[in-house]
């Protein structure tokens, strides 16, 4: 089904207002299994009817939102009727469900109202219990030649919200074909970018039929996004899974930190985080998380040496020979992390936000990632990752933080 979307009103062009009603409708419209095809916004005035007419000859439905209102510039009405050539009629039910609207307001109703009261011959009037313009519905039948089903919402959300998902949701819904609907799935990926799945995996993609794949791209972190069939988003899921099994996440919306949380707590596990350059940021995205006093211990932020030595054991000796961002000293946060708090899990950062501070062999935006944890002797087990990431501080806490959240979820999982 080829829907498009007109939005009109001039304070949407100017940014007066943030057209929220095309993201919201282009997600309902997804809801069930519809992408839209094209969203355009127009100024209000005359440039509606060669946008509505272009939209009309290659759509089987188009919703135009906004302009239904009583004032000389709410024309959409009028300017569809006129391309339809279809007559306007006073309609008695809207007459009389704008009379009770002001009404139960004790208001008289201003002439200019009465406008919004006019309904194209054939056309079906759709109650608005929010304000006083009608939504309109033009099936398919009056639409001749073009066969297009057209809707006319109101502009303000709390006004087209409802009309949309009581009267406007259930009557495409009924106009679907099953197999035309598009399924749709989204993969994460962490650590690992739109090229490399561009190189290991497009050719492939290209060869599965019925398949849309899209990136969104954000630090350290990839969706994936398939759309199409139910049988190709199968293929190309199981595809991308197996060429990137250590760096996929999950398919469900949830963040790295709230899987942590999840996964931790179902294993009955604690974590305990020792962070010197995320400066609270691991710890700030674990506590964001509901559930997550079960689960962590007690978190650390150790700047200076000392704090390091005093806090969680770091030995003078690893501090004075590898200085304070080596492996040694992420290793030592790490475990200091897990025996003083007794957890699970121990993690230990260190590293170089900059823009200052760098070295020939210690540059900005490097770090390292310390793991600790007990084997089934008891025995303390630790990995260090290396991290070269050189970015601005913000963005820097970000990447770091987003791989050691990914290296404790890989441990506890
Ligand atoms: P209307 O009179 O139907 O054109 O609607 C006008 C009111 O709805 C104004 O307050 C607008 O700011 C608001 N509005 C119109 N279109 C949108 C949109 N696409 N997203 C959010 N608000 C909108
Ligand atoms: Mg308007």
């Amino acid at each position: 089904m080829r829907v498009e979307l007109i939005t009109t009103g001039n304070e949407l062009l100017i940014g007066h207002t943030i057209n929220t009603n095309a993201a919201w409708i282009g997600e309902q419209l997804f809801s069930l299994g519809v992408s839209l095809q094209r969203h355009v916004t127009a100024p209000d005035g005359e440039v509606l009817k060669s946008v509505f007419a272009e939209s009309l000859e290659r759509s089987d439905c188009v919703i135009i939102t906004g302009g239904l209102g009583p004032t000389s510039d709410d024309l959409t009405r009028d300017y569809v009727a006129e391309l339809l050539g279809l007559e306007m009629i006073q309609d008695e039910q809207a007459m009389r469900s704008l009379e009770a609207f002001f009404a139960k307001r004790n208001r008289e109703m201003p002439v200019d109202n009465y406008k919004q009261t006019l309904c194209p011959v054939g056309a079906e009037i759709m109650e608005n219990h929010m304000g006083t313009a009608p939504g309109l519905w033009f099936p398919e039948v009056i639409t001749g030649k073009y066969n297009c089903s057209i809707v006319l919402l109101p502009g303000p959300p709390m006004e087209l919200k409802p009309l949309f998902t009581q009267e406007v949701m259930p009557k495409l819904k009924s106009r679907l074909i099953d197999s035309e609907k598009t399924h749709y799935q989204e993969l994460r990926f962490i650590d690992v970018g739109e090229s490399d799945f561009h190189q290991v995996l497009d050719e492939k993609f290209a060869s599965i039929n019925n398949l849309e794949v899209g990136y969104c791209a954000r630090l350290a972190e990839l969706d994936l996004r398939l759309l199409g069939s139910q049988e190709a988003i199968f293929q190309a899921a199981k595809l991308a899974k197996t060429a990137f099994a250590s760096y996929y996440l999950s398919d469900t919306k949830q963040s790295i930190e709230a899987l942590v949380i999840e996964c931790a707590t179902k294993a009955g596990q604690t974590i305990s985080v020792a962070e010197s350059c995320t400066g609270g940021l691991i710890s700030h995205r674990l506590t964001n998380i509901a559930g997550a006093s079960a689960v962590i211990k007690q978190n650390w932020v150790t700047y200076c040496n000392q704090a390091k030595q005093d806090s969680l054991g770091v030995s003078a000796t690893s501090l004075d020979c590898h200085g304070a961002v080596s492996e040694q000293v992420a290793q030592e946060m790490a475990m200091g992390a897990l025996t003083k708090a007794g957890a699970s899990y121990g993690i230990g950062v260190t590293g170089i936000a900059g823009p200052d501070g760098g070295t020939e062999d210690k540059p900005v935006g490097l770090a390292y990632i310390g793991l600790a944890t007990k084997n089934e002797d008891g025995n303390i087990v630790s990995s260090v990752t290396k991290v070269y990431s050189p970015r601005n501080r913000q963005s820097f806490k970000q990447v770091v933080s987003q791989k050691a959240l990914f290296a404790l979820y890989k441990a506890i999982i």
